[in-house]
């Protein structure tokens, strides 16, 4: 299943790779929150429905708050995917940016077996991968004090 759920995202990223935004774009406003380096290796695209496995086993693992859930935007390795009309919210973005630094610390195949387990566990609300985005993109609009997100996830996770 995993194998299944990886060679997804792969064949999803690489579909898309034509039309993903470098989130260099962000060095200015995201300053001491994301470097450079950081941003310069992650990506987003803007579709009109956010792509996701829609494998049936997926249900059978407890995986329903995630498959039925209408979100606007989803990471996949250091690509992530949002719709239209949220491509300003700059909140957003740096919610997906914490996922894309999730996915660096944990690796694939970590990030996929700890976010299922999150979700099977305590449901998408709660899970704590959701939870530690949640809390940095509100400490960032809320103009909190600057730290390396990346630095914090590596860290705390
Ligand atoms: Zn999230």
């Amino acid at each position: 299943m995993l194998d299944q759920i990886e060679q997804w995202i792969d064949q999803t990223n690489s579909a898309f790779l034509a039309r993903r935004v470098c989130c260099d774009r962000f060095s200015k406003v995201f300053e001491g929150f994301y470097s450079v380096s950081f941003l310069n290796n992650a990506f987003f695209v803007v579709v009109d429905k956010i792509p996701k496995p829609a494998f049936p086993e997926l249900r059978e693992m407890g995986l329903d708050d995630f498959i039925d859930m209408d979100i606007t935007g989803i990471t996949y390795k250091n690509t992530y995917y949002i719709l239209p009309h949220v491509i300003n919210n700059i909140r957003l973005h740096f919610h997906e940016l914490v996922h894309v630094a999730q996915w660096k610390k944990l690796g694939t195949r970590g990030f996929i077996e700890r976010y299922i387990r999150e979700i099977q566990n305590y449901g998408y609300d709660k899970a704590p991968l959701e939870t530690v985005a949640y809390f940095l993109d509100n400490h960032f609009v809320n103009i909190g004090k600057k730290f390396d997100i990346p630095s914090f996830i590596s860290e705390k996770i």
